[in-house]
């Protein structure tokens, strides 16, 4: 049963630590994962940075070979004067170009009509400079007619299309851009020179990248990818089947971002776009595309994932290990709860209980304590409850015999009077239960208390009521001879102690007020000589009535001649009291620890009293020969 709780909370517990762990990681794991897809997308930047100055130093190199090409001395003499000889001098510069550059497959000059005046062709694959045997009439070629819109000084460029051999294209395919300027000579145009780029290399070049995702294409202002690692979708603008590949239509998002930004990055369809513009001639604008789909991107953040991973499984394991021993504490501790419950309602209802620790703090009061004491628990709390009840009381020892009897024995049970919180004794039967652990070494006390108070005032009045004479109010004749008793032991056990004396009162002719007036007159002088004599005698004095007008006397510390002299007085005053004339005879002696020898010495005092005419205080002392 214990151990079906015990796994149940631990899976609760782990589920628990479970789910917290995963939620927080879920979190960390979304974050990571967007903090590499911006670093990968800052790296695309930095590779679109680096292709940028790529193109650009491409860009002037061409530029400047243009411009070199168009004014130079060569070409205008030739423009001017179009020799043979001039026409080889102007091979011989071309060839030179062509061979040390090595991405122009073609330079040719035009003349105002189109028609082809110098060509020079240069095969990349095999590094060798031709010149055709025929050169062409270009006037109907639409680049021809761009041509002529050109402003002198201008460098303009046309393309890229595919060449077409009979208005089919050339398969492989062979992308062609030409980079055109008017040729001006004696401040006339004297023709056209156009340069054919190779477009293979240029995309090689800004293809270049030491990482193999983050490489750039080029897309033209159309959206149709004009450089690419993947050949396949390149010129979709010439090539209908690749119509599709064309970026406006693959991330129109993107589109809108590039017409308006410069630079910049951007996630659409789960695919990281960062773009850069470029020019190409004045007004021909090129975008250079970095493009990193879903999984590209996973895989980049892969590492940062997987240490993320193996810290969860880390964590978790940690927290796995540490649910075990938080199980047991939450168990023992719901247990420990249910247990203190339990005693709680127990204590509740039973008697006044005092849960104590070894030391005697209190730990726990239950409410009839409370009421019983006026204590509330907030206020013994840690305080040695018992010691607060019994202070101010008469039995300060109480505690001391508590404790020195717990010492050896388990239980300690007694009557106690003990003091409430508003000063007010009360009488209880206390029981402390030392509860010991297994080296008997006492661990906690169970004090109960149960007030009997009441009881004993009954017991109390009963008491009274079975000690006292109900005529004088005086002790009875079992109380004297308790006392006597008592007295008596103490002089056996003090012998040197100062004297006590005994002595018997007797009403002198008693029987004739009866007689003659009346028994009720007769109760009134039995309490009248009782009265005289309680308020004659010392308060330590002990007056008892041991007969129907009999009296008995104990007088402590009172030696045989002081006795002697209170007793006359005694005598005198019964004589002399108004009212009824009575007088009473007296026999006394000094007690010793024989009790029923001084009684009899006594009677025989108080017998030579009466027997000598009464209204006589007589002594039999305890040395006396009695036999
Ligand atoms: P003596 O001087 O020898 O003591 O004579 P006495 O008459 O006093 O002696 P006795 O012992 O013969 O008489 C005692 C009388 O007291 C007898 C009894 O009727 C009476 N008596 C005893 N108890 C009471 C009582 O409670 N009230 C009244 N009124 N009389 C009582
Ligand atoms: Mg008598
Ligand atoms: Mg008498």
């Amino acid at each position: 049963m214990r151990n079906k709780k015990l796994v149940f909370t631990l899976l609760i517990i782990s589920i628990t630590f479970c789910s917290v762990v995963s939620l927080y990681y879920l979190q960390r794991y979304q974050n990571v994962k967007h903090q590499s897809f911006n670093n990968t997308a800052k790296q695309a930047l930095h590779q679109l940075v680096y292709t940028e100055r790529e193109y650009s130093v491409w860009r002037d190199q061409l530029l400047s070979v243009m411009e070199l090409l168009s004014h130079s001395q060569r070409l205008i003499e030739f423009s001017t004067s179009p020799s043979i000889q001039n026409k080889k001098v102007l091979e011989e510069v071309w060839e030179s170009v062509l061979r040390n550059q090595k991405w122009y497959t073609q330079i040719h000059l035009l003349d105002l009509n189109g028609i082809e005046q110098v060509r020079m062709n240069y095969s990349f694959s095999d590094g060798i400079v031709t010149v055709p045997g025929r050169l062409q009439d270009k006037s109907q070629e639409s680049y021809f007619n761009y041509a002529k819109s050109l402003q002198a000084e201008e460098i303009g460029a046309w393309g890229i299309e595919l060449e077409t051999d009979h208005g089919e294209l050339v398969y492989p395919y062979k992308p062609i851009l030409r980079i055109i300027t008017p040729v001006s000579a004696k401040d006339q145009v004297a023709g056209y020179l156009v340069i054919n780029i190779d477009v293979w290399n240029l995309a090689s070049r800004l293809n270049f990248s030491p990482d193999h995702d983050v490489r750039a294409e080029v897309v033209n202002e159309s959206g149709y990818y004009i450089a690419s690692h993947n050949n396949s979708k390149l010129f979709g603008d010439s090539i209908p089947e690749r119509k599709a590949f064309n970026l406006k239509k693959i991330a129109p998002k993107l589109w809108d971002h590039i017409s308006q930004e410069q630079t910049g990055y951007i996630f659409e369809d789960d695919n990281l776009f960062a773009f850069n513009k470029v020019s190409l001639a004045a007004k021909q604008k090129l975008f250079l595309v970095v493009q990193l789909n879903e999984t590209q991107l996973l895989q980049r953040a892969e590492r940062d994932l997987d240490d993320l991973a193996k810290e969860q499984v880390i964590v978790l394991f940690a927290m796995l290990i540490f649910a075990i021993p938080f199980a047991f504490v939450v168990v023992h501790f719901r247990r420990r709860n249910i247990e203190s419950k339990l005693a709680r309602a127990a204590l509740n209802g039973m008697s006044a209980v005092m849960i104590s620790d070894k030391s005697h703090r209190t730990l726990m009061i239950n409410n009839e304590f409370e009421s019983m004491t006026g204590y509330g628990g907030a206020s013994l709390e840690g305080k040695n409850a018992l010691k607060i009840l019994f202070e101010n009381t008469d039995d300060l020892d109480a505690m001391k015999r508590i404790w020195t009897h717990l010492a050896d024995e388990d239980i300690w049970e007694g009557e106690v009077t003990c003091k409430t919180k508003l000063r007010l004794p009360f009488t209880a039967i206390m029981r402390v239960h030392a509860i010991k652990n297994a080296s008997n070494k006492t661990s906690y006390y169970i004090t109960s208390l149960v007030d009997i108070s009441v009881r004993k005032e009954l017991e109390d009045r009963l008491r009274i009521l079975s000690e006292r004479d109900s005529l004088s109010q005086l002790w009875n004749r079992r109380k004297f001879e308790e006392q006597l008793e008592r007295h008596s032991l103490l002089c056996e056990r003090y012998p040197n102690e100062a004297t006590c004396c005994l002595a018997l009162v007797d009403i002198d002719h008693f029987k004739r007020i009866n007689d003659e007036l009346g028994h009720d007159e007769g109760d009134r002088v039995i309490q009248a000589v009782a009265q005289l004599l309680v308020t004659s005698l010392r308060t330590t004095d002990f007056v008892a009535r041991v007969g129907g007008e009999e009296f008995a006397l104990l007088m402590p510390h009172t030696s045989l001649s002081e006795a002697q002299l209170v007793l006359n007085r005694l005598r005198e005053q019964v004589e002399q009291t108004d009212g009824t004339k009575v007088t009473i005879s007296i026999g006394f002696t000094d007690l010793t620890s024989n009790s029923t020898r001084s009684y009899k010495c006594a009677d025989i005092a108080l017998y030579e009293s009466k027997s000598s005419g009464r209204n006589l205080v007589s002594l039999c002392g305890s040395q006396d020969d009695i036999a």
